[in-house]
């Protein structure tokens, strides 16, 4: 491939709408040209890239026994009925009528399309287990669709959908899933991690996302530094606390004129505020809630949802406040409420001895608070706050917080679809049998965006080598246009060309400066110069993308390093 004869455009000026590193790189690099909102053209350098990805995924799929297919990306509004998703989905679901006043949806994944084609092609248990796969198109709404391909509405996905007879055999297949990505996020060369999602009820995770790590990341994720435990925050649980130590302090009404806050009143006290107890005031369809989390920790919304009686719990107003505890909000307790209110405390609220509470009253607070004396014993214990960074983990380890970026999902559907979609085969007794299914996704083109925003420095992209466009650009430095200069970069290509090295020739004749930062921009890994002076010297000048220096080697060298 010759550069003079390819598109590339390269800007130097960061554009000023792209927030992330990988989205500015993009477009400086020329990867990706936005057409409207979410919606992005890939340049031919970008194309490049974004195949390079496909092929990773596509060897590491096929090679996991899953079979290619490709279904429409426009698909009938029945069909979505049948699940009742046409409704459920809600606005990311792109709705189109055709000219005959029928309804369709641009797919924003395709459980329906595929159960479909499955109730036409499978009848017999003999062709289970079978695992479909399509890299193709999707469009989802997006409301805020952002960071160019990170968050786009028309993105590349690659989907697969297994079928199984036995939920055995849905978690045998869903570990193979498991395994062929952590192939895939590996050979692609970046570092993530397998994130619990959620723990379903057939064999265990039922569903696991996989993040390449990188602090502009969306997602904050606990991890363990005692095992492979990795959970979103909004899921991740510390190890229950150890036992309740005994009172030894006498509750005592203390003045907190103008302290509202935990930490203010800690700083007053002179106590530290894992001794202060939050009370978050809900109201609830059986009435008024305090929910209790220690002044450090915060209440999980998703956990507190989660316990009996509080799954459409909502903040309490200042006037349910006023009417069930007296007071303003920044004094409020457990102690004293004016009507019967439920308490929810957190396990570690639970476990805690000689602690300060609102007094229910403007401008005061309790302190030497203690269980089973001063108040009864909380009727709900439940574990309702985030964990925090230096938690104890269940596996003895300890509780950090990385973020990241979302690029796979493996997930355990059970029998949802089938069963909506009536989706039968025969069993071996020769009865129908609704299979069971698996689903499993990675956001092709967001990878691409993920790759930069792991790779990179201040004079551009670094592709880790499975995703370069090129592995190596010859750059042509020859300002007389000398022929034997122009020769030797020609047999040079040749030459890699032969040895299976894919590489660019830089000949579109510009000054080393201006070259050197395209090609470092755009990310190539390996860069050799053939110029008149190493000509003579019978060198190259060698240079990898991470190196500081370049150094002038021989061919063979050469060669030895670029297949390395
Ligand atoms: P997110 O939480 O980021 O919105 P999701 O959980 O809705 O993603 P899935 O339905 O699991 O996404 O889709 C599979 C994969 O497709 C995701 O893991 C992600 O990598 C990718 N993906 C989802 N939405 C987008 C998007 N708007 N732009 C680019 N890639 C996306
Ligand atoms: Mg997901």
């Amino acid at each position: 491939m010759r550069l003079s004869q390819f598109h590339l455009r390269t800007t130097k000026e960061t554009p000023a709408d792209a927030e992330l590193v990988s989205h500015q790189l993009m477009l400086r690099a020329g990867m990706i040209r936005k057409l409207a909102a979410g919606l992005y053209t890939w340049s031919p350098l970008g194309l490049r890239v974004l195949r390079k990805v496909e092929t990773v995924v596509r060897e590491e799929m096929d090679r996991a026994g899953a079979i290619e297919m490709i279904m429409p990306t426009i698909q009938p509004r029945e069909l979505w009925e049948e699940t009742g998703r046409w409704e459920k989905f809600g606005g990311q679901l792109l709705k189109i009528t055709d000219r005959k006043e029928q309804h369709f949806c641009y797919s924003p994944t395709a459980e329906e399309a595929v159960t479909d084609f499955a109730r036409q092609e499978l009848s017999s248990y003999k062709q289970l287990p079978v695992n479909f796969y399509q890299i193709q198109t999707k469009f989802r709404d997006e409301i805020r669709p952002r960071f160019g391909v990170m968050r786009a509405r028309e993105f590349v996905m690659k989907d697969a959908y297994s079928f199984h007879i036995t939920d055995e055999d849905l978690v045998r297949e869903y570990r193979n899933m498991h395994a062929a990505y952590t192939r895939i996020f590996t050979r692609l060369g970046l570092d993530f991690r397998a994130v619990q999602a959620d723990s379903g009820a057939i064999g265990g995770d039922a569903s696991q996302e996989f993040h390449v790590l990188a602090d502009s990341g969306e997602d904050a994720i606990a991890f363990s530094t005692g095992s492979d435990y990795a959970a979103n925050v909004e899921t991740a649980q510390a190890a229950a606390p150890g036992p309740r130590a005994a009172a030894s302090e006498t509750m005592t009404k203390v003045a907190t004129p103008t302290q509202k806050t935990c930490e203010d009143v800690a700083a007053l006290l002179g106590i530290p505020l894992q001794r202060t107890v939050k009370s978050v005031a809900v109201m609830t369809d059986g009435g008024f809630v305090l929910a209790l989390v220690r002044g450090d920790h915060a209440v999980n919304e998703i956990k507190l949802g989660k316990v009996a009686g509080m799954a459409d719990y909502r903040l309490a107003t200042e006037a349910e406040i006023l009417a069930h505890l007296g007071s303003e909000p920044g004094f409020l307790g457990p102690i004293g409420a004016k009507q019967a209110i439920r308490v929810v405390a957190d396990r570690d609220v639970a476990a805690m001895a000689d602690f300060v509470v609102g007094a229910n009253e403007a401008g005061f607070h309790l302190a030497g608070v203690n269980w089973g004396r001063d108040l009864p014993e909380p009727e709900t214990v439940a574990d309702i706050r985030n964990v925090v960074v230096g938690d104890r983990a269940a596996d003895g380890g300890e509780i950090r917080i990385v973020r990241g970026i979302e690029v796979g999902h493996v997930f355990q559907l059970g029998r949802k679809y089938s069963e909506a979609m009536k989706f039968t085969v025969l069993d071996e007794t020769g009865k129908a049998a609704t299979p069971a299914m698996g689903c499993y996704g990675i956001g092709v083109s967001r990878i691409v965006a993920a790759a930069i925003e792991q790779n990179h420095d201040a004079n551009g992209i670094i592709w880790p080598a499975p995703m370069a466009p090129w592995a190596v650009a010859v750059c042509v430095i020859n300002p007389k246009n000398d022929a034997a200069v122009n020769n030797a970069a020609e047999a040079l290509l040749e030459e890699l060309q032969v040895a299976g090295i894919e590489a660019v020739l830089d000949d579109r004749g510009l000054r080393p400066g201006a070259m050197f930062a395209d090609i470092e921009l755009i990310g190539i890994p390996h860069r050799v110069v053939v110029s008149e002076r190493g000509l003579a010297a019978g060198t190259f000048e060698y240079r990898a993308r991470r190196a500081t220096e370049a150094e002038n080697i021989g061919r063979d060298e050469l060669l030895a390093r670029l297949r390395g």
